[in-house]
């Protein structure tokens, strides 16, 4: 392993101890006793553990355009069409149920949320689907631009408590006063969910499909691509909303092939042997560069400010 990505490396773990979990987790392979479950041990054949997070994307749909969001510069009809404009469907509700059911079926009881690369408060059985995820014990962790919870208070009241945490992006703000005023406003909104705060654009990262991903090509030059990629270090049971499976964060358009929970389970997909096998493939040296989606990868770099 190069210095460089040591070091690296290195300085995030000394910014987030728990990192190390992660990295531990990548080296040392499958073997983690604390992520093991017997069944799919037995059933499957292999150590490879559950995943960390889930999101169930009830929605395509977000308000916003943000030039640094993946979604910006979509024309294959997934978020935008070829005219560029916004693409509107939503998971079917017996689908959302269903995936539920399946988690609780494999014994999944971690955090979930039900946005992707969209605003799922938008969606108006987002209650509905909360209160029942809750009831089957899963840990609801919501991300949000805020623009509906301003425009609707009686959400944030019916919100307020069903989810456990919310983490609200703060995308507008001009200076640090307004930073507080919108802090403190969201704040008082929630008395029993935790809130804390995004701010994207202080911390940007080159995303594939955003805007700045094209416009700070110089910048990008300057960026060493990790090898192996490090990003595994969480794994994510990332569900679009029609179904396809995304590999990571920057895989919305789910060129890895990985499966679709409307047509498979989500175990029989999970611990396929060509989810496994591509895994494998990008936690070695070398290996992620086989894939052309990793290896036009920068999202493990340090964010710069936009
Ligand atoms: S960053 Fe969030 S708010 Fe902005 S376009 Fe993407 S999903 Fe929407
Ligand atoms: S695209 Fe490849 S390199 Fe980038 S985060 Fe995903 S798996 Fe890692």
């Amino acid at each position: 392993m190069k210095a460089t990505i040591l070091k690296k490396m290195a300085k995030k773990v000394i910014k987030n101890p728990k990192r190390i979990k992660g990295y531990v987790d990548n080296y040392l392979g499958d073997f983690n006793p604390k992520r093991i479950n017997i069944n799919n041990i037995i059933k499957y054949k292999t150590f490879f553990p559950i995943w960390d997070a889930c999101q169930i994307e009830i929605t395509s749909f977000c308000n916003r355009d943000c030039d640094f969001c993946p979604r910006y510069s979509d024309r294959s009809g997934v978020r935008k069409n070829e005219n560029g404009h916004k693409v509107k469907k939503q998971m079917p509700s017996e689908k959302v149920y269903d995936i539920i059911n399946e988690l609780e079926k494999i014994g999944y009881r971690g955090k979930l949320r039900f946005g992707r690369l969209s605003e799922a408060l938008y969606d108006d059985r987002y209650v509905e689907f909360a209160n029942y995820a809750r009831s089957k014990d899963l840990y609801l962790k919501e991300f949000s631009n805020g623009d509906p919870l301003k425009k609707n208070l009686k959400l944030c009241a019916e919100l307020d408590g069903v989810l456990q945490e919310i983490v609200i992006g703060l995308y507008d703000c001009k200076d640090e006063n307004e930073i507080c005023e919108q802090k403190k406003w969201f704040i008082q909104k929630f008395k029993k969910t935790k809130v804390s705060f995004s701010i994207p654009q202080k911390n940007c990262l080159f995303r594939q499909g955003s805007k700045v991903y094209v416009d700070y090509a110089d910048k990008k030059k300057d960026v060493a691509l990790l090898n192996p990629c490090l990003s595994y270090e969480k794994r994510y049971l990332l569900i679009r909303y029609d179904g396809e499976i995304s590999l990571c964060c920057e895989d919305d358009s789910c060129s890895f092939k990985v499966g679709n929970v409307f047509l498979q389970s989500i175990a029989e997909i999970w611990w396929s042997n060509r989810h496994r096998k591509i895994i494998h493939d990008i936690r070695k040296k070398g290996g992620k560069m086989k894939y052309k989606r990793c290896r036009e990868c920068y999202v493990e770099m340090e964010g710069f400010n936009l």
